[in-house]
């Protein structure tokens, strides 16, 4: 199985790390790192199109495979690597593990979601890993979870077309780990304050430092209700965001819409 590794937290992150050597170690991947040679959380699906991208070659140590330090953004390496770098196309693309949950809405917001959502585009299945906690780590058992989970992906019931499984490990020793459970998005919402400041230069900026909101009890399904349930979270998602009743809804009425002569 040929692999491109890759994730928003930067090449250098523990949790890509933690997932290049079990991969590694199970000698039946073949896999290339190719990542953001800086953390680029949150930036979403941005793409580098006013400047170049400069590549790093990087040895990592035990690696079998190049490993590629990339100027931009998340969705920049997963194009780069598959259209220009990799000798080869990927069989699957693998982002993570990141460094915090994606959950609802963060899909939207997530690099790590958003390297993977570029493979599909590029036709290629693809796997998003998050550990669902900021402090003291142990990306372990989230990274034996994922080996095994590509391994096994071959049995699994899955589309022809290219799909995408975002996958979130609650920060649990892998014998805490109540299961595996198949989801859907659920709803997180953060309080968005953002705090007005003085630089030394008088003048004002301003700092997003939203918190989550308790929302009470997750909804059962989602991919929250698992976390808080001990249990690996995995969301197929799809790109699709046409609101297809809506569209057929409004089409007599914007057909009769007519742009006003000027
Ligand atoms: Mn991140």
């Amino acid at each position: 199985v040929r692999i491109l590794l890759t994730n928003d937290d930067g090449l250098q992150a523990e949790g890509l790390q933690a997932l290049r050597r079990e991969l590694d170690r199970r000698q039946r991947f073949d896999v290339y790192v190719a990542a953001p040679e800086r953390e680029r959380s949150a930036v979403g699906h941005a793409i580098t199109v006013h400047k170049p991208l400069r590549v790093t070659e990087v040895v990592l140590p035990g690696a079998t495979r190049p490993a590629w330090s990339v100027s931009g953004t998340p969705a920049d390496s997963t194009k780069l690597a598959v259209l220009a770098l990799m000798p080869e196309r990927p069989d699957i693309v693998v982002s993570g593990i990141n460094r915090g949950a994606n959950v609802g809405g963060d899909v939207l917001y997530s690099g790590t979601v958003s390297a993977a959502i570029e493979a599909v585009m590029l036709g290629i299945p693809a796997i998003a890993v998050s550990l669902a906690g900021f402090e003291g780590l142990d990306f372990g058992p989230a990274a034996r979870f994922t080996a095994e989970l590509i391994g096994r992906l071959p049995e699994a019931p899955l589309p022809e077309r290219p799909y995408l499984l975002n996958v979130n490990v609650p920060a649990l020793p892998a014998e805490r780990i109540a299961g595996v459970a198949s989801t859907r998005l659920g709803a997180r919402y953060y309080e968005d304050a953002f705090e007005r400041r003085t630089d030394p230069r008088g003048r004002a900026y301003y700092w997003l430092a939203g918190e989550v909101r308790d929302p009470g009890p997750a909804e059962p399904g989602t991919d929250i209700w698992a976390l808080a349930q001990g249990l690996i979270s995995i969301t197929p998602l799809q790109i699709a965001l046409t609101d297809e009743p809506l569209r057929a809804r409004l089409a007599a009425w914007a057909a009769g819409l007519r742009p006003e002569a000027g």
